[in-house]
């Protein structure tokens, strides 16, 4: 237990993972040059024992959710690492707009823990709109799928889906409106005939924007879509 006020012992930890590499993001505790040190690893929430087989939304006993049931979405499940809560939230922030790169590469290695190469042949970050991808630097989808794609050895294209109209964000609109929102906001430019694509993002909040990536997708010819997040939000 810390002896200083919350906030200062923060301010104080992040200072301390900024000037000291080997500290971790979390805790400013000595990681051994990791990202995370692994009482942070441990402790970061995991996904319930039993989920939509679809899409990844909790489920008392693993069956289909209501959602998938009523409007099935064009991928065929949904594989993720963390459930989205704190501090899965602070590092996927850090990442985005803290330009924490290390932390791509980080989440980047353990879904290549769980996206595997004899499923997949190829793998699609979710496009940023070309504005937004200036205002930010680089996508963090596209460098959290490079470093699977480095442990994998999946192929990466980086060119292949891209959003042609700028959205505003998910996250500030209600989730009937969300749906709406990102229809026909992406355009494939490629022949996906055949191919088993993993769909990369960083979070699957409701699901609108991977679903309307994935029908996209479909339509381009793909034998099966799987979305690969690092972190899913869940309902309850
Ligand atoms: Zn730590
Ligand atoms: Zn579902």
């Amino acid at each position: 237990m810390s002896i200083l006020p919350q906030p200062l012992a923060d301010t104080l930890h992040r200072i301390a993972a900024t000037l000291l590499p080997g500290s971790c993001l979390l805790c400013g505790g000595d990681s051994h040059a990791a990202v995370l040190c692994a009482a942070c690893v441990a402790d970061l929430p995991p996904l319930p024992a039993a989920g939509c087989p679809q899409c990844g939304e909790a489920t008392t006993h693993g069956e289909r959710c209501g959602a998938c049931l009523k409007d099935p979405p064009a991928f065929q499940g949904t594989l993720a690492l963390f459930r989205y809560e704190f501090p899965v939230d602070r590092l996927i922030q850090a990442l985005k707009y803290g330009h924490q790169l290390a932390l791509a590469a980080w989440f980047g290695e353990r879904l290549a823990g769980i996206v595997t190469a004899a499923d997949h042949d190829l793998l699609l970050p979710l496009p940023l709109h070309p504005d937004r991808l200036r205002e930010r630097g680089f996508n963090q989808s596209a460098e959290i799928a490079r470093a699977v794609s480095r442990h994998t050895g999946i192929p990466l294209a980086l060119a292949s889906l891209v959003r042609t109209r700028p959205t505003p964000p998910q996250a500030a609109l209600p989730l009937k409106e969300r749906t709406g929102n990102v229809r026909g906001a992406f355009e494939c430019r490629a022949d996906l005939a055949g191919q088993r694509v993993a769909l990369v993002d960083d979070v699957m909040t409701s699901g609108a924007t991977l679903r309307e990536c994935a029908r996209v997708l479909k339509l381009h010819g793909t034998a099966a879509i799987t979305v690969a997040v690092v972190a899913r939000a869940l309902r309850q």
